[in-house]
């Protein structure tokens, strides 16, 4: 019977808390198309995040015949595609997780490789010209700063171990010291082909090659109803698309609809960009652009960006009520000072380092910590991706290919994936426990974090709530 969601679409962002990425990939000179007149697709895409282009970008090359169109909100990688921490590393941190969603080592085994491969596919696009993404494979270089963290590589390299690869090697202090410029993070493992890459400029470069192959995008059209039928229908304020399939890769505002929504919460995590100072970098011997983590509970990341800026983010950890994404998950000024902190704990001699810009974003999570994939409950033919839990830049292309394959129904190699539909969910409590709940344990990991990285013990109380945070366990 065919259904009519009500969509929410996200809160412009005033340009001055746009993230650094976008103006660095000069999105204001791009010219939208809207959607001023109805029309129809075999496949439309709703959201043009990394996730539908890259399904579309898939899509386009395995039936150059189908006709598709990308409906967006704003400007196709404005939301957390464009403006994220541009670190880019495998699935392979993710393997025993895998392992529990698919139910399958080996099919977990190959969505990792498949993630390493989409890396080396992005690396060769570069090369050969064919799109320019800022990609630099300078590593990922996942590291403790505590002596709470330094087991947190453990289960990861225990579980490519049992596997049988081995993509991770261990690091000491003076080579992370070499690499990062700072001797505050004392151990850790690198993934070697891994890095930083500039996501608003690679979102840009598949805008063009999609419009290039004759995907219609249709940007700055918020769709404000989605209708099921044996054809998807999508209302935006002028006109409306019909389709025989569609992809709902909306991300945090899939949450409009309560069957992904009873699985998914959204949180923000903020970032940071300073003003230039490569001289400065240069001196601490920071000159590479390796995508660093910190393995304390509020995921910390850094790298030194190709202009010489410092590039911190965090997960703050705050949750969004009830899913109203609004003007705070442009820009959260209240939680800062704890980014700029821990920016000052890592490197002290930057401290007086202006910084250039601040923005936050949101990240859609579940408790599998996985995106969940799968097709709407009474209309088969609208797919889903959404939850990747702060992880998409070689996730998403690796799995945009099963997304492509579930369009196009070519019943090929990733026919019958476990990935979807996986029965591995778990549903989080409604609002307003959910919020409340959130809050409680948000406000345990701060504390936990904050002792963790001054080297004291946290109470237990704190320790057991901070440890909360949903899982499939
Ligand atoms: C601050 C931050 C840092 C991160 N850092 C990293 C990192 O370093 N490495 C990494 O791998 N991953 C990182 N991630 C995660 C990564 O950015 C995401 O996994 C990825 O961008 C998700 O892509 P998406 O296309 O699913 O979502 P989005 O990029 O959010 O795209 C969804 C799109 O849907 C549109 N939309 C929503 N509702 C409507 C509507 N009603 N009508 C029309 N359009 C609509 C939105 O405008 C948006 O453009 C980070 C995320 C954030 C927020």
């Amino acid at each position: 019977m065919p259904t009519t969601y009500t969509l929410r679409s996200p809160v412009p962002t005033p340009a001055r808390h746009r993230a650094h990425w976008l103006e660095d990939a000069d999105f204001d000179a791009l010219t939208p198309t809207t959607l001023d007149e109805d029309t129809t697709a075999d496949v439309a895409i709703l959201g043009g995040g990394m996730t539908g282009l890259w399904t579309a970008y898939r899509i386009t090359e395995a039936d150059p015949r189908a006709s598709v169109v990308i409906l967006e909100a704003e400007l196709c990688g404005s939301a957390a595609s464009g403006r994220n921490g541009g670190q880019i590393h495998s699935w392979y941190e993710s393997l025993e997780q895998l392992t529990t969603v698919t139910g399958s080592p080996e099919w977990a085994l190959r969505f990792a490789q498949q993630s390493a491969d989409a890396i080396t596919e992005i690396a060769d696009m570069q090369d050969s010209g064919v799109l320019d993404a800022g990609l630099r494979l300078d590593g990922w270089i996942w590291t403790a700063s505590a002596s709470a963290q330094e087991e947190a590589f453990d289960p990861v390299l225990r579980s490519c171990e049992a596997a049988g690869v081995s993509p991770y090697r261990r690091v000491d202090a003076d080579e992370i010291a070499e690499r990062t410029g700072s001797r505050v993070p004392y151990m850790g493992i690198v993934e070697e082909r891994a890095g930083t890459l500039q996501p608003a400029r690679l979102c840009r470069e598949l805008r063009r090659i999609l419009i290039n192959r004759g995907v219609r995008i249709y940007e700055q059209s918020p769709v404000t109803t989605l209708t099921t039928g044996d054809v998807v229908t999508l209302t935006t304020p002028r006109a409306r698309v019909t389709a025989a399939r569609l992809l709902l890769a909306t991300n945090a505002w899939a949450a409009a609809l309560p069957q992904i929504a009873r699985y998914l919460y959204n949180v923000e995590s903020q970032v940071l960009v300073t003003e230039p100072v490569p001289e400065r970098l240069d001196a601490l011997g920071w000159t590479s652009g390796a995508a660093i983590c910190d393995s304390q509970r509020q995921v910390l990341y850094y790298q030194r960006t190709s202009d010489g800026r410092v590039q911190f983010g965090r997960g703050s950890g705050v949750v969004v009520y009830a899913d109203r994404i609004g003007a705070r998950q442009n820009y959260d000024a209240g939680q800062t000072p704890r980014l700029l902190a821990e920016f000052h704990r890592i490197y002290p001699t930057l401290a007086d380092v202006p910084v250039a810009r601040a923005w936050t974003g949101v990240v859609d999570c579940n408790a599998s910590h996985l995106p969940l994939c799968g097709r709407l409950r009474g209309a088969s033919n609208v797919v889903y991706a959404v939850g990747w839990n702060g992880s998409g830049l070689a996730q998403i292309p690796a799995v945009s290919h099963l997304l492509a394959s579930e369009l196009l129904d070519p019943h090929d190699q990733w026919w019958k994936n476990p990935l979807m539909e996986s029965p591995r969910r778990r549903a989080v409590p409604p609002e307003p426990l959910r919020y409340v709940g959130a809050q409680l344990v948000r406000s345990a990991v701060c504390h936990v974090t904050d002792r963790e990285i001054r080297g004291e013990r946290p109470g237990i109380v704190s320790r057991s709530l901070s440890r909360l945070v949903p899982t499939l366990d």
